[in-house]
């Protein structure tokens, strides 16, 4: 099935093909931050103005550690720049019949084909364990069988490119019948027509998605002095797995996140802005995942908070112990802050 043809299925696909998180520009040097006035003589409108109104009330542990997005935020190369999405608040997330996910059902993660390089093999079951209590659900890490040699673009790229949109279409009803979700992972390069690369792509409502850890390992930019450097861990970490939440986040039907600053559900336009994003959502979209699963805040945030603690990301750990203390212990899974 063609891409083309799931697009006009619904709006909601739209965000399908939006999951990507792309890149136009690959590795040239981060553009120089402009200001709203600049980027409204561009474009003539304003970047959030269709954005949807947040239809939940965070509590105040929420609202200590998240700031609503800003025009400011819609600066010159930034996703919410490149492209206009309304966003998704709990009423829509609701509307729109999201992919749930049954307490009794497990998510899939699914190397695809040989995970060849040992850096990209060590991400695996940190992944998979990740991903377990990120969404409170039990995991299975299962063979995704080969890359399907159909989507490789050898030309692309150093290596050879696989289109994503291709792996998708392959992907598409193999995930099992029992599963909540099949997040497919390979440690090959991904791209989309259009985009130089992505990281990744989630479908929307046909349980499947891919990430690649191609990109994790690359060196990043210094901000200060604008050399580039090698990342050391827990940084490749941490980026494959703000990757691989985002991803299976769209499979639960997540769109994405136009209400908050550094949302882990946010479109991110090159590695530079997915690094200044957080691994953590923000309380709408925590709201619509616990609608989603029931989970039990409490538990969920401690078990995150353990799992950064034991792979040294440790701003995350402390957020995730601090959010933990926000909600009850054995809060039942529909209280603690009515979100
Ligand atoms: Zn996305
Ligand atoms: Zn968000």
């Amino acid at each position: 099935m063609a891409w083309g043809a799931l697009v006009v299925f619904s709006g909601a696909l739209t965000f399908g093909l939006m999951a990507a998180v792309a890149v136009f520009v690959g590795d040239a040097p981060d553009r120089q931050v402009s200001d709203v006035d600049d980027y409204l003589a561009r474009t003539g409108q304003r970047c959030l103005a269709h954005v949807s109104d947040v239809d939940i009330e965070p509590p105040s542990a929420w609202r200590e550690s998240w700031e609503p997005l800003t025009e400011e935020d819609c600066r010159p190369g930034s996703w919410l720049n490149q492209f206009r999405e309304e966003g998704q608040n709990l009423h829509q997330y609701r509307a729109e019949q999201p992919n749930r996910v049954a307490e009794a059902r497990a998510l899939f993660v699914r190397p695809l084909g040989r995970i060849e390089r040992p850096e990209a093999e060590r991400l695996i079951e940190p992944v998979r364990e990740f991903v377990e209590l990120f969404f409170q659900r039990s995991t299975v890490l299962a063979d995704g069988g080969p890359m399907p040699s159909e989507a490789l673009a050898p030309e692309r790229g150093d290596e050879g490119q696989y289109n994503a949109d291709a792996v998708l279409e392959a992907l598409v009803g193999t995930c099992p019948k029992g599963a909540g979700a099949c997040l497919a992972m390979t440690d090959r390069d991904l791209y989309v027509p259009d985009l130089q690369y992505v990281f990744g792509l989630g479908h929307f409502h046909k349980r499947v998605g891919v990430f690649s850890t191609y990109r994790v390992h690359k060196p990043r930019r210094n901000p200060a002095t604008g050399e580039r450097e090698a990342v050391r861990d827990p940084e490749p970490l941490r980026r494959a797995l703000k990757i691989a939440v985002h991803e299976l986040g769209h499979e639960l039907s997540l769109a994405h996140c136009v209400h908050y600053r550094h949302c882990v559900m946010a479109g991110t336009n090159s590695m530079a802005e997915s690094d200044a994003g957080r691994l953590t959502l923000c309380p709408l979209d925590h709201g619509k995942l616990k609608w989603n699963l029931e989970y039990d805040p409490h538990r969920r945030f401690l078990e995150l908070s353990s799992f950064a603690r034991r792979h040294g990301l440790h701003p995350e750990a402390r957020y995730w112990a601090r959010m933990a203390n926000a909600y009850p212990a054995h809060a039942n899974a529909s209280g603690a802050g009515g979100h």
